[in-house]
């Protein structure tokens, strides 16, 4: 335990020396026991292992800010801290090796964090606490016949997380990812400054700390668009053999417009399709899927929903067959479902209750533009896709729409008006990670040798030269917003950009 070691000698030093550094309720709220320190040294990842010195349990957001100034201004020699949301980042990015580790949650009040207001210049909004999760947002929303607009396919995830990535799903082709559907953020900044922002007032912390992968300051409230919540999703799984007929049909529906949420996944082996099964369709179309599947050896799925509430109930068929008209899906595989909304956005249910503690997930997010879409599939998934034939995971592939997202923000997209977002969601026990690992290198420098210009989606990367390759253009704006708003490069250092 040499770290905390040296991080209660930090602490005792601060207090003997400057016995105002530290208000008596942040040392409360620090723990340097074994079991705070385990949680704050793992993440959803389970391949990155970073110790912290010590872990911070806030009871308030002044306890953010004294810590910060505590590091940044009140000692010679600052440490470092991560806001750990609920730590599912899967490569470490929550965790600050020798620092403190904020655990957010620690300030959720189980959804009392969660206003919503309206106003008339803003319409339906909420005010959530950075550490508060999805689902008590789409609770709390829904108390009021209201929800957010733009989610994740998992609810149990932070807001302050989240916003700190993008938040992307089905929904983003059409109201962009959740970093476009936010309008007012309280962030404490690495100079222990608590600052209002939104795209009129201190812009520059706004955009930045939207996508800004938590370099910037820690987002303790966000101000998000809120919409009238549709009664129920009906929602179908359509499948192709024909990789071009597939990206055809994607493209259509995210340029029509007519339906409220696209995405897809590729079924590479039949231990998906009796996943995929399970949740959607009856046994016997299981084993129709799973002939089709023995046939071509990989075969795409379009998931497709559109909502309807009481008012639109009698033409929801209607307009759903008008959709699925124009779609070039193998006849007779297409398959329905229909229900209440929350059923739909909450589908993966809580993953967390339970979790296989040993299991890795050494994911590879990869944003692919539309003009080598083709270069891709023949490099990637028709050659290197089957080798992990016998592997689990899921693979999910659908179209986002550029115009959608605000290149002021520090979020980063290729540079074409649509790519697809390629989740390659490995799993495995650690001492498989090697396989994942190689074959994700593998996909990279497929890309790299074919000049296909890909962004990381949750980015993981490991020299300074590929930060600034990842942020192009974005990178000197990066920097210099790194200066002014936490010029010590105390933040996140998880993340590997500055530390
Ligand atoms: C099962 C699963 C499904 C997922 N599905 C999706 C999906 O559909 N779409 C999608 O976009 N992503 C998805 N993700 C990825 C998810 O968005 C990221 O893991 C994200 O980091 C949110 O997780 P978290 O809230 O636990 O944040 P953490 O992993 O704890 O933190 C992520 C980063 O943000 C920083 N941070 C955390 N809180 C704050 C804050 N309040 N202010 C500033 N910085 C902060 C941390 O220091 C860290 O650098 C999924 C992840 C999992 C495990």
């Amino acid at each position: 335990m040499p770290n905390i070691l040296i991080l209660s000698s930090i602490l005792s030093l601060l207090i003997t020396a400057y016995p105002n550094a530290l208000p008596t309720d942040i040392t409360n709220g620090i723990r340097t026991d074994p079991d705070a320190i385990r949680a704050a040294s793992n993440d959803y990842g389970n391949l990155v292992h970073q110790v912290p010195s010590a872990v911070l349990y806030p009871s308030s957001i002044n306890d953010i800010v004294e810590l910060i100034k505590a590091s940044c201004c009140n000692y010679s020699t600052p440490f470092t801290i991560a806001a750990r949301g609920r730590g599912h980042s899967v490569r470490g990015q929550a965790m600050a090796g020798g620092g403190v580790v904020v655990e957010m949650a620690a300030l959720s009040r189980n959804g009392g964090g969660i206003r919503v207001s309206w106003s008339r210049s803003l319409g339906y909004y909420a005010d959530v606490g950075g550490e508060e999760m999805w689902a008590d947002v789409l609770r709390v929303g829904l108390e009021h016949g209201l929800a957010p607009v733009s989610w994740t396919d998992y609810l149990y995830l932070t807001v302050g997380g989240t916003l700190s990535n993008a938040g992307i799903s089905g929904q983003s082709f059409r109201h962009g990812p959740q970093i476009s559907n936010v309008l007012e953020l309280d962030v404490v900044t690495g100079k222990g400054e608590l600052i209002t922002c939104s795209r009129n007032m201190n812009s520059e912390l706004f955009f930045g700390a939207l996508g800004g992968l938590g370099q910037f300051g820690i987002i303790t409230r966000a101000r998000i668009v809120l919409d009238k919540a549709p009664a129920r999703a009906r929602w179908a799984r359509l499948i192709y053999s024909n990789f071009s007929e597939f990206t055809r049909d994607q493209e259509r529906l995210i340029l029509t417009n007519a339906s409220n949420y696209v995405e897809g996944f590729l079924i590479t082996n039949e231990r998906t399709t009796k996943q995929w099964r399970s949740s959607f369709s009856s046994p016997s179309h299981q084993s129709d899927v799973a002939s089709l599947w023995k046939k071509h050896r990989l075969l795409y799925s379009i998931e497709l929903v559109k909502y309807y509430d009481n008012l639109t109930a009698s033409t929801i068929d209607k307009e759903f067959g008008v959709i699925l008209e124009e779609l070039n899906f193998i006849p007779g595989f297409i398959f329905r479902r229909d229900v209440p909304l929350v059923d739909f956005l909450n589908r993966a249910g809580n993953l967390d209750d339970g979790r296989e503690e040993l299991e890795a997930h050494p994911w590879l997010n990869l944003f692919i533009p539309k003009s080598r879409i083709h270069d891709f599939y023949d490099g990637v998934l028709e050659n290197m896709i089957p080798k992990l034939r016998k592997t689990p995971g899921l693979f999910i592939f659908y179209p986002l729409n550029t115009k959608k997202w605000d290149s002021r923000m520090s979020a980063v997209t290729p540079d074409e008006d649509v790519f697809y977002n390629l989740g390659l969601l490995h799993s495995g026990r650690p001492n498989e990670s090697d396989v994942f690992e190689l074959f994700n290198n593998q996909v990279l420098g497929f890309c790299e040798k074919a000049g296909i210009k890909v962004k990381q989606y949750l980015p993981y990367h490991k020299s300074r030269e590929d930060w600034i390759k990842h942020f192009g253009s974005k990178w000197s704006i990066f920097q210099q917003r790194k200066m002014e708003f936490d010029p010590k490069m105390i933040l996140s250092p998880g993340q590997r950009i500055f530390n």
